[in-house]
């Protein structure tokens, strides 16, 4: 899940400046399951856009807002309505994407938080921050460098109070965590384990990743 949330709304106008005739390009995925980018939220920016006075000429929600090709086919149908420039509900991946494919100023509506995993309807928390040397194997399953305020992967820095993390006391300290589960594994080992040093090789951006290559 690729959470957002919503822009301020006076950073968006700011943007638009005096654009008067807009279409909004939504997500029915992750974009609408954070509630930044479904059919409700872009309903409800097209009425307060409307009474700042600018026309909504369109409304789209591509299955993926992310995906090239329903892009494509969905804005097409908005591009024929002239919008003079367009705002996407949806993640940095969705409108970069569609910013990609139209001829007209895309504007972001929300900013894209983090990789998330989720809990239940409406709750997120913050899981993996592709850093594409994963070391989840030596971890016990929990992600240093996410759950770590100071993503440090070859044990703690000694901060935590009663488990709780020095730099935010809302959460747990992960080298506890990770302590704990290797604890419950059996596998106490892997924690004086060092880790080499990460492999920022592997993980140059931007990157790309094409499946059917490695499928040959
Ligand atoms: S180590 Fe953490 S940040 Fe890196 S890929 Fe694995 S889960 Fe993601
Ligand atoms: S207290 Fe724990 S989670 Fe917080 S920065 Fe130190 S090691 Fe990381």
């Amino acid at each position: 899940m690729i959470v957002s949330k919503k822009k301020p709304i006076e950073e968006l106008m700011a943007m638009l400046g005096g654009v008067k005739k807009v279409a909004l390009v939504g997500c029915k995925s992750c974009a609408s399951a954070c509630a930044v980018g479904g059919e409700k939220e872009c309903n409800e920016m097209k009425e307060y856009l409307e009474s700042q006075g600018i026309e909504v000429v369109g409304i789209v929600l591509p299955d993926e807002s992310c995906h090239k090709m329903l892009v494509r086919k969905d804005l097409k149908a908005v591009m024929a309505l002239q919008p003079e420039a367009i705002v996407s509900m949806a993640c940095g991946s969705g409108c970069q994407t569609v910013a990609e494919n139209c001829k007209v100023p895309v504007y972001p509506a929300n900013n894209t938080v983090f990789v998330g995993q989720t809990e239940r309807v409406g709750i997120f928390h913050e899981m993996c921050r592709t850093c594409g040397d994963c070391v989840l194997g030596e971890t016990g399953g929990i992600c240093p460098i996410t759950k770590c305020a100071k993503c440090l992967v070859n044990g703690p820095c000694g901060g935590q109070k009663g488990g709780k993390c020095e730099v935010d006391p809302n959460n747990d300290c992960a080298w506890i965590l990770i302590y704990n589960k290797l604890k419950e594994l059996g596998k106490l080992d892997k924690m004086v384990k060092t880790q080499d040093d990460k492999d920022n090789s592997t993980h140059l951006w931007p990157m790309s990743v094409n499946t059917r290559e490695v499928k040959k």
